[in-house]
């Protein structure tokens, strides 16, 4: 399971052209949206592809498979993005050796997390996953228990709540595809406040990122048009 480097360099451009395509397209500014290559299951070798073609962040879903490549890898500033779900024996790892993550949304765990993230570490920047209706899982936060959740996650002082998260089921043409982006948006704007912004928005994979950045995502979890198909 090498990975033609070549071939893992021409994704990621293309990918990079549909993000900034839909930048100008819907009057975003140009990068305000930034790419999370998600690499679960796919090869150090493809990593180590993509960050020779400029790639910097990563997502990872399983810990004890992204610490191997962590380490693999530790000669190379990669920012780790965390978008798994998120096991309890396991926040040890993710706040020790993750930068991000995306899809919290339980409280004991920002907790631990909270209480695990090493001192002499920036705080762990935390997006909360949003359970909009129909989901694929049962995870995340219901919409209207949104605010009370950052404001019991903003009293701990390693986490930093960056924004939201949501990983809607497929969906087929980008009218369908935006529904629930915009309304994670919409809740976005209505539980930011001026002293304490929600300035990001984690929505948008491999088929559907044009309709996330329609409506306002920050990041894009791109896996399956950078590095093909993964190895089941
Ligand atoms: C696997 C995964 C992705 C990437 O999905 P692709 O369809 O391969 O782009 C994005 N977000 C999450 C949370 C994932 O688990």
């Amino acid at each position: 399971m090498g990975g033609d480097p070549l071939v893992v360099r021409a994704n990621l451009a293309s990918v990079y052209g549909r993000i900034r395509l839909a930048e100008q397209r819907f009057g975003r500014a140009p990068g305000s949206v930034r790419l999370v290559a998600v690499s679960k299951r796919q090869s150090i070798q493809k990593i180590r592809a993509a960050w020779e073609a400029g790639q910097g962040s990563f997502g990872e879903s399983y810990v004890q498979e992204a610490l191997v490549k962590m380490t693999a890898l530790e000669h190379l500033p990669l920012e780790w993005h965390f978008i798994g779900r998120i096991q309890r024996n396991k926040t040890q790892e993710i706040a020790t050796r993750f930068h991000w993550v995306h899809g919290l949304a339980d409280l004991r765990h920002a907790e631990r997390l909270s209480q695990q993230r090493p001192v002499h570490l920036d705080p762990l920047r935390v997006f909360i996953q949003v359970n909009l209706s129909g989901e694929v899982t049962k995870a995340g936060i219901p919409p209207e228990a949104v605010a009370d959740f950052i404001a019991a996650c903003r009293e701990l002082p390693n986490l930093r709540v960056m924004g939201l998260m949501t990983l809607p089921p497929p969906a087929q043409g980008e009218a369908a595809q935006r529904k629930p982006f915009q309304a994670l948006r919409q809740l976005r704007d209505r539980v930011s406040k001026p002293c304490c912004p929600l300035p990001e928005l984690s929505m948008g994979m491999s088929a559907d990122l044009e309709a996330a950045i329609a409506e306002g995502a920050t990041w894009v979890r791109v896996g399956t048009a950078i590095f093909g198909k993964r190895p089941s």
